[in-house]
């Protein structure tokens, strides 16, 4: 990042908190680094998403430049319910992450581990409801192959509103779930587990998600090998989701709800577990939702201080 980049944003930006912080300058939000939707890292890696910018002026360890450890930056997050839709590609026929990633989609919602996004809201004090639906799925069967970029998680989704399989949905999070045998190139496994990121598609802002099998890196990607559902790399993604999800829904676009690492709500909590119980097969879990137990990252909290929780 340059300086020049910087100091463009503070420029931009400070007519957000000038009037809050007229005197504290040097310690308000305006020089937050700005997330790239990439900040969860993996096992071997966390936190990789902007480490590097995390030194900068006015970061501050443990926290940022509120109470609460997280700053708002002006931008909208997601209001109402907001719709999943997955998009399964490649080959996922005879692997039951289709139904424990639909299950986990029907139950998140209302739950008291996503009701902690209720924490967060928009310049105009309208809060994160935390319902969720779980609205409906397509198959992709490799249509850019095996290697995927950035750019192709886009297009995929975009051919799938196109053919009509998706409907179009400014108020939806697009999830594409790649199977075991496909890479993403821009670092699946080795920099990130999942992403997630908007872009305007034939008018309309979609948030969308990448995450992959976790199958194809356990050591990167699975904080368990024997897990819950008896699928370890379903119930592995299962974690990515959550987190992906609870950062579209206060940081759809980037620009509301992150520290001053650069970090969203999930990536201050990324692979932090809480509480543990241990299942019937030895696996290890820290909730039920609707039938199923799995064990899903500590989302942040943005009240009382600001920390890492299960429920709100
Ligand atoms: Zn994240």
């Amino acid at each position: 990042m340059t300086r020049g980049w910087r100091l463009s944003v503070m420029v931009a930006a400070a007519g957000l908190c000038m009037v809050a912080l007229p005197i504290l300058a040097p310690a308000n939000s305006d020089d937050d680094t700005k997330p790239n939707g990439k900040g969860m890292g993996t096992i071997l890696n966390p936190g990789n998403g902007n480490r590097d910018a995390g030194q900068a002026k006015g970061a501050k360890p443990g926290g940022g430049g509120t109470s609460n450890g997280i700053n708002y930056h002006g931008g909208p997050v997601m209001l109402g319910t907001v719709n999943v839709y997955y998009i399964w590609y490649g080959n996922w026929s005879g692997n039951s992450a289709t139904s424990i990633l639909a299950d986990l989609a029907d139950s998140i919602g209302g739950s008291p581990y996503f009701h902690i996004n209720t924490t967060y809201y928009d310049g105009g004090a309208n809060h994160v409801t935390g319902l969720v639906q779980n609205r409906m799925s397509a198959n992709d069967n490799y249509s850019l192959g095996t290697t995927l970029s950035d750019t192709n998680i886009q297009t995929i989704v975009a051919n799938a509103i196109g053919r009509g399989a998706l409907p179009y949905d400014s108020n939806g999070a697009y999830f594409v779930l790649t199977s075991q045998d496909v890479a993403e190139s821009s670092g699946f496994c080795t920099k990130y587990c999942g992403w997630h990121t908007y872009g305007t598609i034939s008018g309309t802002n979609i948030k969308y998600a990448f995450v992959g099998n976790a199958d194809r890196c356990p050591t990167a990607c699975e904080a368990q090998t024997t897990s819950p559902n008896g699928n370890a790399g379903a119930d592995a993604m299962a974690s990515v989701i959550a987190h992906e999800l609870e950062e579209m829904v206060t940081d759809p676009n980037l620009n509301a709800w992150y520290d001053t690492r650069g970090y969203e709500n999930a990536d201050k909590c990324a692979w932090t577990f809480g509480t543990v119980s241990t299942a019937s097969n030895g696996s290890l879990y820290n909730m039920t939702l609707g039938a199923r137990q799995y064990l899903i990252q500590r989302n942040w909290v943005s009240a009382s201080g600001g920390y890492c929780a299960l429920s709100y």
